[in-house]
């Protein structure tokens, strides 16, 4: 049987409390894991609560770029509390959009740079945010051995797209690749053992998504939409895509 992965979710995020246990049983019955990653401390522990209800959830911790301020200590320690529960550590990375001075900027490297020598010491998996900043995560990644890392949400151009597969990281694609030309394309430009999967819900997608907020139930349009493009069965597509996902969590 092929289990499908949603490899970046925000479950924990509060949009989805009401509804979760529907969500676990939807999961259950479409043979759906999910990636659950975290925004800062609080949500963090959210994360690992929710993972206790269902071992499909897999849960990943840190501190988003946007929550850069968040007390990095604390976090540290309840990543090394942890350590043999979290399936890995995200949602990490870079975004000028949060930065408004200098020192901002010099905060949100650190906070990175702290969270991915806590993976590479303990050898988990990384979920990446590069928006607007994908040529700085290439620089800083060349510095550390993290076991997997994932370009989540990749956005960047070929010529990045290049430079990703060529450092050996994975890359995702989530509900926008199905109406959206220029990801479509960088699809069919990704090494087939680095492409992954994602909803990144809550986000809303619009077209034929309407502006709903992002559900697990998306992840086979998805699978179904780059099974199309790079000419595959569904079936062997999905098999592809939960290949990789087991290889990028080390499972
Ligand atoms: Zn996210």
């Amino acid at each position: 049987m092929t289990w499908l992965f949603d490899s970046h979710i925000h479950l924990s995020d509060p949009v989805y409390q009401e509804d979760l246990s529907h969500t676990i049983k939807a999961m259950e019955s479409m043979k759906i894991k999910a990636c659950c990653v975290s925004m800062d401390y609080s949500n963090s522990k959210k994360t690992l609560e929710i993972a206790k209800q269902s071992e499909l959830i897999l849960p990943f911790i840190g501190i988003h770029p946007e929550c850069a301020n968040n007390d990095l200590d604390q976090m540290m320690n309840l990543i090394q509390d942890n350590i043999d529960i979290i399936s890995g550590v995200g949602e990490i990375g870079l975004d000028p959009t949060y930065v408004q001075s200098d020192e901002d900027k010099k905060n949100q490297t650190h906070v990175f740079e702290s969270l991915l020598s806590i993976a590479e010491k303990y050898e988990k998996p990384v979920s990446i945010h590069s928006r607007k900043s994908l040529d700085d995560v290439f620089e800083i990644m060349t510095s550390y051995k993290t076991k997997n890392a994932l370009l989540h949400w990749f956005d960047g151009s070929k010529k990045q797209l290049t430079k990703a597969m060529d450092m050996d990281f994975f890359v995702s694609y989530g509900p926008v690749m199905v109406y959206a030309n220029d990801k479509q394309t960088l699809l069919t430009k990704t090494n087939e053992e680095k492409i992954l999967v994602e909803t990144d819900g809550p986000v809303r997608f619009s077209r034929c998504f309407e502006m709903k907020s992002a559900q697990i139930g998306f992840i086979p349009s998805v699978i179904f939409c780059s099974s199309k493009i790079l000419n595959k069965q569904y079936d062997e597509m999905a098999v592809i895509l939960e290949r990789n996902s087991k290889k990028f969590l080390g499972i």
